[in-house]
């Protein structure tokens, strides 16, 4: 049941989850929608293992994204083919979140920082420990995946320890809109105004590039503001953009969001990238290896989401084969998030790398002049054509200007030397990295 609303919903949900989840959990067809009506949809998962899976790790994401592509919030339930009719229709499943819409898993705890992040997450703490004094309002902003969210739960789960769940609220641009609809056409809006002044201490507005453009609703937020701050209460923002830059936003709130503090969330560098990885597969209880994680952390440098996408897709990979994580398993099973491979060096490239590095001319190693000090490298040369470009005795002995004999010694030499002296061995190993110039 391929409709309209269920492909604008991959598409905003593609966006939240990344492109590896996407594939794995939807465009596989893991997950299908059964039933979409004008008050709910029913999402159904091919197993019972995909739909744990799913409600543990994907769930707000989906039905975040059905309301963000229906324009108004959906009652999405989710359930697996074979699953127990009643069951379903008694225990819809519903996310994990409280009523002031805090992801409690989401906290400083575990939010991992280093040079792309640290002032924000300074900034966050402050404003946490120290509500409408330290920093008002605080406007984070930074692309996709890199973090905003997270820190504003952050704040609000320590705010909402000390208070009891009380006071904090957290609510995107979408659903503020949402909201202000809704009273609208109850007749609530004066109540729905007044919950924030009467209810509410530390308003957490995300992603509110989204009211950017709407004129009545930027209008309320700028009411909701002005009371809010006339109160002293904290309010935090989070954009795609620093407020000088979000297109269409009206001029007078573009002035009130920048007038408290403006902190920015980059890109993790690799290090980072490594530990934010490390974290997450401790959490998931996934043992990942230092050299998967360099890679993978190499590979994913845009936006935390996707590494988590990442992992969830190792994660599954991983039950379902019941195989330990290593390189070997990355390229059998997960050979796309791999760097594509370099060409192998051609034979005269090696010829004159190996020259260099031992200070002499790629004609020596190439003629028949016999000294010592030419013959060693001349016979790392040849084998190093050999494993690096997988050419045959005769066609190196031609390169060489030798015979197919004297190419076969060398190349036998070598391997035996390398078995019999580490120091040999990490000699051609270096070598190895010189001439495919990875170092
Ligand atoms: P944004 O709001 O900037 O688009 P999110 O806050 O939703 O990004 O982050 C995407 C995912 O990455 C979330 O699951 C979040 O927990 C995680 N994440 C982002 N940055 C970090 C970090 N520094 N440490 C731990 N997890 C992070
Ligand atoms: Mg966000």
């Amino acid at each position: 049941m391929e409709t309209q609303a269920w492909t604008d919903f991959c598409s905003v949900l593609e966006r939240r989850i990344g492109a590896q989840n996407m594939e794995i959990w939807v465009r596989s067809g893991v997950l299908k929608p059964d039933l979409v009506s004008g008050n709910g949809v029913r999402l159904k998962a091919e197993s019972k293992y995909s739909y744990d899976w799913i409600r543990d790790n994907l769930l707000p994401d989906i039905e975040t994204s059905w309301a963000e592509s229906a324009g108004r919030p959906v009652n999405v339930e989710l359930t697996w083919d074979g699953a127990p009719q009643a069951v379903v229709e008694a225990q819809p499943v519903r996310s994990k979140r409280s009523t002031n819409h805090l992801d409690r898993a989401m906290t400083f705890d575990n939010f991992v920082v280093g040079k792309c992040n640290e002032f924000a997450n300074a900034a966050a703490n402050a404003v946490a420990d120290a509500p409408g004094q330290a920093h008002n309002p605080l406007f984070i902003y930074g692309g996709a995946g890199l973090g905003k969210t997270h820190l504003m739960h952050a704040i609000g789960n320590r705010v909402a320890q000390r208070s009891g769940g009380q006071g904090v609220f957290y609510c995107t641009g979408q659903q503020f809109f949402d909201g202000m609809v809704r009273a609208f056409q109850n007749r609530t809006i004066q109540e729905y105004r007044e919950r924030f002044r009467t209810e509410v201490d530390v308003l957490l507005l995300d992603d509110v590039q989204f009211i950017a453009g709407r004129d009545r609703t930027e209008e309320e937020v700028f009411y909701v503001f002005e009371m809010m701050r006339a109160e002293g209460k904290q309010i935090v923002i989070a954009a795609d953009e620093p407020p000088q830059e979000i297109g269409k936003l009206e001029p007078r709130l573009r002035t009130r969001f920048s007038c408290g503090l403006i902190a920015d969330v980059k890109p993790p560098d690799v290090e980072t990238m490594m530990a934010i990885l490390a974290t997450k597969a401790q959490a998931m209880r996934l043992d990942v290896p230092q050299d998967v994680q360099m890679v993978v952390a190499q590979r994913i440098r845009n936006s935390v989401r996707e590494l988590e996408g990442v992992l969830n897709r190792l994660s599954a990979l991983h039950a379902f084969y019941g195989r330990p994580i290593t390189m070997s398993f990355i390229h059998e099973r997960m050979g796309d998030i791999l760097p594509p491979e370099a060409p192998p060096p051609s034979a005269d490239q090696i010829i004159q790398r190996v020259a260099d590095h031992y200070h002499i001319r790629p004609g020596d190693i190439k003629g028949d002049r016999r000294p010592a000090n030419i013959a060693y490298p001349r016979q790392l040369a040849m084998y190093l054509t050999r494993s690096v470009c997988k050419l045959s005795f005769p066609e190196i002995g031609r390169i060489f200007e030798r015979d197919n004999s004297t190419v076969q010694y060398a190349c036998k030499k070598v391997g035996v030397e390398m078995k019999k002296d580490p120091n040999v061995r990490a000699e051609v190993d270096l070598l190895e990295k010189i001439v495919r110039g990875l170092v």
